[in-house]
């Protein structure tokens, strides 16, 4: 099988040492059965969440939520609009000016702190109401007489009761403030932009996920795009469905006969339906996180993740004196040290090139253990368990391609995994092209596309206002 064909090519490590990396790393091989076992779970798992029956609808784990936002861009809007994201690490406010259908899109980034993500949920959007005034004022947009209109790329599961209204049903990624679930994102932000500058001219129109957005920004860059992705801090996605085949839909079946779907499929598995591929690796990268018990997919692949996954790996292998003659250090002990940046950067040595890889060692200390067969056994189990990671998503997302069902089809992805990781791009690729599709992929970047599409959204919502789409 393929982890044979891996362990063929590790020419320079010891035939005993081979053994023992192969048996430690064989859980973690997804055979064909495995891939197709996810893709089916998936598969279900969508049907039951947009079932009309609520009982249905609660056996799944995820959501499916109608985002509201109907309209794609059709290239001949004008004006002047703000986005923001919040979610990850940065938050962005972004304006778009739009002359024609063109955008020219200005984004400023503001870094929230480890205080204000623990604290109270007050204190992150009085932040977001502070960094909103402080753009408008260096871009001289303060002055202006009509209010802007808002998109609110607010990247945490919420329900969607209007295109404006979403209630926040958990904190996720590092985000853990003791409060806020089960409020209003909107309201939160109106609130603390009456306490903190009562008079900023924004109108919020829309309030979405972080993928919504990106299939909004991906669709401005190339019309075939029918899918957006996140695969950043966590992961999501989301897609245009056809409006008869959301059994759950009540709204009105005006043209567009379409909605975004948001799928908020990080938590799946959080049921116990992907018990199946689970290993003790993500079991214990569940039990060390800052939400137990939940978003069991994302933590098989995201980057929040991914790093704290491969550290435990190496750990086992050290431990069964695979690498670093036995010796684990502090540095290689302590949880959440090793960032999927850090598995970006090794994975980005080519060929007998090892610079990359050593400086990472060097950071966890255990850089004057390392033989050349350690570095070549660490760049493997990063490939390797990356390679995992891009087909547990790319089995996901192949299961949205086919039901999409179109000729062609392009999936917008943002985010920093994706974007900076030298091969998870082709080796979502390689899954998606062995499933045989039917269907054209291309996979696109959009970068930053979370905060130009919420602004998008926010155009999207004025349209449907003016032609009372809802
Ligand atoms: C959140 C999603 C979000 C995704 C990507 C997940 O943790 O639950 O709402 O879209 O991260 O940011
Ligand atoms: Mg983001």
């Amino acid at each position: 099988d393929a982890l044979s064909n891996r362990m063929a090519r590790l020419s320079s490590v010891a035939d005993d040492k081979k053994l023992k990396l192969q048996e430690i790393l064989q859980p973690l091989y997804l055979s064909e059965e495995t891939i197709k076992r996810i893709m089916d779970t998936m598969e279900e798992q969508m049907r039951l969440a947009t079932s009309k029956d609520e009982a249905t609808r609660k056996k799944s784990d995820i959501l499916m939520a109608i985002t509201h936002v109907r309209c794609l861009l059709d290239g001949r809007e004008n004006g002047d609009f703000l986005g923001l994201d919040l979610g990850g690490t940065n938050f962005r406010v972004v304006h778009v000016n739009l002359k024609d259908g063109v955008a020219t899109t200005n984004t400023k980034y503001y870094s929230l702190t480890e205080e204000v993500l623990c604290g109270p949920c007050a204190g992150v959007f009085d932040f977001i109401a502070l960094s909103i005034e402080d753009f408008l004022k260096q871009e001289n947009l303060i002055t202006s007489e009509q209010k802007l209109p808002l998109g609110f790329t607010f990247s945490f599961p919420s329900t969607q009761i209007a295109l404006n209204s979403a209630i926040l049903l958990t904190w996720t990624k590092s985000f853990k403030c003791p409060d806020g679930v089960g409020q209003d994102s909107v309201k939160l932000l109106e609130e603390a932009i009456s306490r903190k500058s009562p008079n900023l001219p924004v109108d919020i129109v829309a309030v979405m996920s972080d993928t919504t957005s990106t299939l909004m920004a991906g669709n401005y860059l190339d019309k075939k795009c029918r899918i957006g992705v996140i695969l950043g801090t966590g992961s999501n996605a989301a897609f245009v469905e056809h409006l008869e085949n959301i059994e759950k839909y009540t709204g009105d079946f005006k043209e567009p006969k379409q909605v975004l779907v948001n799928v908020e499929w990080g938590c799946m598995g959080d049921g116990g339906c992907l018990d199946f591929y689970k290993t003790e690796f993500e079991k214990e990268v569940d039990q060390y996180s800052n939400h137990v018990n939940s978003f069991t997919f994302e933590k098989s692949f995201a980057g929040m993740y991914l790093g704290e996954f491969v550290r435990l790996v190496l750990v086992k292998l050290t431990n069964q004196g695979v690498l670093f003659n036995g010796q684990v250090t502090e540095e290689l002990a302590t949880r959440w040290k090793f960032t999927s940046g850090f598995v970006t950067e090794i994975d980005s040595d080519k060929g007998s090139d090892t610079t990359k890889t050593r400086q990472i060692l060097e950071k966890i200390k255990v850089e004057k253990l390392a033989t050349d067969e350690d570095v070549a056994i660490v760049r493997e189990v990063c490939d390797f368990v990356v390679q995992r990671a891009s087909y547990i998503v790319a089995a996901a997302l192949a299961v949205l391609i086919r039901h999409v069902n179109l000729p062609e089809v392009t999936v917008a992805i943002d985010g920093s995994l994706y974007e900076h990781h030298p091969k998870f791009h082709n080796y979502m690729m390689e899954l998606i092209s062995q499933l045989n599709l039917h269907t054209q992929v291309k996979l696109i970047l959009a970068k930053d596309g979370s905060g130009q599409g919420a602004a998008f959204a926010a155009v999207a919502g004025l349209r449907q206002k003016e032609e009372n789409i809802v």
